[in-house]
């Protein structure tokens, strides 16, 4: 089954190839160009003048959680200050939840974000915090989510010795995880891990095959992104409070900033320095960051207009850090972009250009979705 799509006002495919028409083909992108060149195709779609781009590929969410922590959200928008200890609100929660509640969860979020473009969703591990629970978490995951992360180093379980806990992680749990999942991580962060047990842990993700990635300077300056950078992990995640050296460090590697400026908003801390690192040659992704505790958000739209108004990226910038970013922080190359042979992943916008996110902020733009070629909504 092929379809024709034409009158494409606005193509942004993250190639140097353009045009006003694409052809489907099964689950793939068959053809790309002029609409009078067109290869014969079983159907046609005509979208009237609208912008399409490749869907967003949000690269950073924590969807397997259950519970609730609006009163926590609340709290700190009346002024009280966030620290990483809340996630153990999420954790008893989610040990308590069933399969099917935690199933339930992570498929409304997904529908959810689908439904605003997001048609690629990577997801971690990380309120389960015991070898059950995080083989749990991570195996109902694998069944929804396109990329699945480790991250059992997310917090010390309140009570529990950290040592004795990292050595848990990077022993037992990861050998019970990692048939399971592509990645691994590791919130590097005072209150949380610190470069030594950060380390450890993702050396030995590393020896067992896995990808790394790296929760990091989300609270303050910190060893994060240099951490990150050093065992060449795919993307560091945060970058609210860089150095120069992090930013240098950044911009010659391959490591890609992922950026979460709803997570920025939702525990009122700056945004990150965007600017900086597009103009020192840093990678830059922007992901939602989508959990209960500190952004509660599946609008990647949003993290773009956040990112264009307030972090002074340019909407070119931002919408392919949205998605061509995210699928390289994910070392991706099959989603992303709207090329021959990449996943059939389309985003119709309500709207003649990509410029129209951040020109109508706040106002929901989605027209159509298309995820491995059909038609999502
Ligand atoms: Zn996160």
């Amino acid at each position: 089954m092929s379809v024709l799509i034409t009158g494409i006002g606005e193509l942004t495919t993250n190639t140097e190839a353009g045009g006003d028409a694409l052809v489907i083909d099964g689950s793939e992108i068959a053809w790309v160009g002029k609409a009078g060149n067109a290869p014969a195709a079983d159907e046609r779609v005509d979208v009237e003048g609208r912008a399409v781009l490749p869907g967003w590929v949000d690269s950073h969410t924590h969807l397997v959680f259950a519970g609730d922590r609006t009163a926590e959200f609340g709290a700190r928008m009346a002024g009280k200050p966030y620290t990483a200890g809340g996630i153990a609100v999420t954790v008893n929660a989610t040990r308590a939840a069933t399969d099917e509640e935690l199933a339930a969860v992570v498929r409304k979020h997904i529908a959810e974000a689908l439904r605003q473009g997001t048609t690629f969703v990577e997801t971690k591990t990380g309120y389960g915090l015991n070898v059950a629970d995080e083989v749990r978490s991570a195996r109902i995951a694998a069944e929804h989510a396109d990329e699945v992360t480790f991250l059992g180093a997310h917090l010390v379980p309140p009570g529990e010795d950290a040592d004795t806990y990292v050595e848990l992680v990077r022993g037992e749990m990861l050998d019970a995880v990692a048939p399971l999942v592509r990645w691994a991580d590791v919130f590097c962060e005072k209150g949380a891990f610190d470069y030594d047990q950060s380390k450890a842990v993702l050396a030995a993700a590393a020896a067992k095959g896995l990808g790394l990635r790296v929760h990091g300077n989300q609270l303050g300056e910190g060893p994060g992104v240099r951490l990150a950078v050093e065992l060449g992990a795919a993307s560091v995640d945060h970058c609210t409070y860089l150095s120069a050296a992090d930013i240098d460090a950044l911009a010659s590697s391959d490591t890609v900033a992922t950026l979460l400026p709803a997570c920025d908003l939702s525990t009122r801390q700056s945004l990150p320095p965007a600017r900086a690192l597009l103009d020192a040659g840093a990678t830059v992704a922007l992901a939602s960051n989508c959990n209960p505790g500190s952004s509660y958000t599946s609008s990647m739209a949003f993290c773009v207009t956040t990112a264009v108004l307030q972090m002074r990226m340019s909407v070119e910038e931002a919408v392919w850090a949205a998605t061509a970013g995210g699928a390289q922080a994910l070392r991706r190359t099959d989603v992303g972009v709207i090329r021959p042979g990449a996943r059939a992943d389309l985003h119709v916008l309500d709207a003649p250009s990509i410029t129209h996110l951040a020109y109508r902020p706040g106002v929901p733009l989605t027209h159509s979705v298309w995820r491995r070629g059909e038609r999502a909504n």
